[in-house]
């Protein structure tokens, strides 16, 4: 494959996310996109099963998303949010707090999923100083978790699964734990915190799914738990659906499957249809509440410049209008019963340790992975772009992913691993 000419002269001037430049394989030249298909510079194509990193849902240029950017474009790509708004904003605004449901009400924008978190931190930390309450700076979050690649949001990822562990002396503490996955876990949890919630703003979890810290899943009554311990510790529950959100799952928003509401929840990834960077953190009126006042100290100080994007609102209700238009939760159940039989036949295979599905989500968990390069070269072989993290395989197609597509993402997979140890 020759690169073609901007690669070879810009790759020398850039740097790439999570790879050792010296050694990291050199990125696929990418041309266009359409539905899951990544074309090649060489005229290759690839069937994309991550989705690019979750936010594809509706697959690539979706002509209802592009005509709503270009119409944006024209009439006002962006204004500053301080001090003026805008239609796309607070339409989508209203949206989202009609989809969420009571009780998730005021919506923060941000443009990046990290940030979002960080916003929905600073929310919970100044929730309890507006109120008088000095002592609570610290944060509950979970093993196996992502929340970003900040420093706010790196103290509560995973401290050693996640990619930042080299930071760990230089992060704020947070108290990172085991999920509470049965009764006893529960009970440890409820004791501890017995001593330690009044130290606690709140507690920090990505509901049934927890994604780059390891694609590890959990049921719903895992977060009804949570919700029962926040209540009886009287602590803020913060879900970060930025992964799990817009149909994942199978349902619209995650919680919706555990019959419980967090307090604060963050929401980014798939909110444009993965056209554009957008962050949202929407709280519930009681938080808001805490921040109504005639202080202007008890006002949120925070404000990207880019907070509102107008271009990225248009592209979020763009993708809003295909939810309601186009029957992505059905399709997300169908990829979830393709992805269950797709991936089966890798479970029998002895150096996979698991396989999990939730919506359209699919893992396949493996003893470990020596050359994951080298794995990653082979699935690209097969025609298919699969990123290969820690020990997992996993495919998160769009939703929109046709039938025959779909069959040859799971069956690269399968076949690729079933051929060698990886
Ligand atoms: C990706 C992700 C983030 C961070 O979002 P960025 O846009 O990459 O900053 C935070 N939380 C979860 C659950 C995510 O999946």
């Amino acid at each position: 494959m020759h690169a073609p000419d901007w690669m070879a002269q810009g790759q020398p001037h850039i740097w790439l996310p999570y790879a050792q430049m010296k050694t990291a394989t050199p990125p696929l030249p990418v041309v266009r996109s359409h539905g899951s298909r990544l074309e090649l510079a060489d005229g290759r194509s690839l069937i994309d099963g991550v989705a690019s990193w979750w936010t594809a849902c509706h697959g690539y240029n979706h002509p209802h998303i592009a005509q709503a950017v270009r119409a944006q474009l024209d009439a006002m790509p962006h204004v500053m949010f301080g001090g003026l708004t805008h239609e796309p904003a607070l339409t989508l605004a209203r949206r989202l707090a009609g989809l969420l449901g009571p009780g998730l009400d005021r919506v923060f924008y941000t443009d990046s999923g990290s940030v979002a978190v960080e916003v929905a931190m600073k929310m919970a930390l100044q929730f309890w100083l507006n109120q008088g309450e000095r002592g609570r700076s610290r944060f509950l979050a979970f093993r196996g978790g992502y929340h970003g690649d900040t420093f706010g949001t790196m103290a509560v990822c995973d401290p050693e699964e996640g990619m930042h562990s080299l930071f760990n002396g230089m992060l704020a503490g947070h108290d990172i734990v085991g999920l509470p996955r049965d009764e006893a876990s529960l009970a440890e949890l409820d004791a501890w915190l017995e001593a330690r919630a009044p130290q606690l703003a709140g507690i920090l979890v990505e509901p049934l799914a927890q994604g780059a810290g390891g694609m590890l899943l959990h049921d719903p009554e895992v977060l009804r738990r949570l919700r029962r311990l926040a209540d009886k510790h009287g602590l803020l529950l913060i879900f970060d659906e930025i992964f799990t959100g817009f149909g994942r799952t199978g349902t619209l928003f995650a919680f919706e499957q555990a019959g419980i509401r967090p307090d604060i929840i963050t929401l980014s990834k798939a909110l444009t249809g993965g056209t554009l960077p957008l962050a949202a953190t929407v709280a519930s009126d009681r938080v808001f509440q805490a921040f109504w006042s005639d202080d202007p100290a008890h006002a949120l100080m925070h404000g990207p410049t880019f907070m509102g994007n107008a271009l990225a609102c248009a592209a979020a209700n763009a993708s809003l209008d295909l939810f309601q238009t186009e029957p992505r939760l059905a399709q997300a159940q169908a990829i979830s019963a393709a992805l269950a039989a797709g991936l089966e036949p890798c479970r029998e295979l002895p150096w996979v340790r698991d396989v999990r599905v939730l919506g359209a989500i699919g893992v396949v968990e493996l003893d470990g992975i020596a050359d994951r390069e080298a794995l990653k070269r082979r699935l690209i072989e097969a025609g298919v772009w699969v990123r290969p993290f820690g020990n997992v395989v996993y495919l998160t197609p769009a939703l929109t992913i046709s039938d025959e597509d779909l069959a040859v993402l799971t069956g690269a997979v399968a076949s690729v691993l079933r051929a060698q140890r990886p």
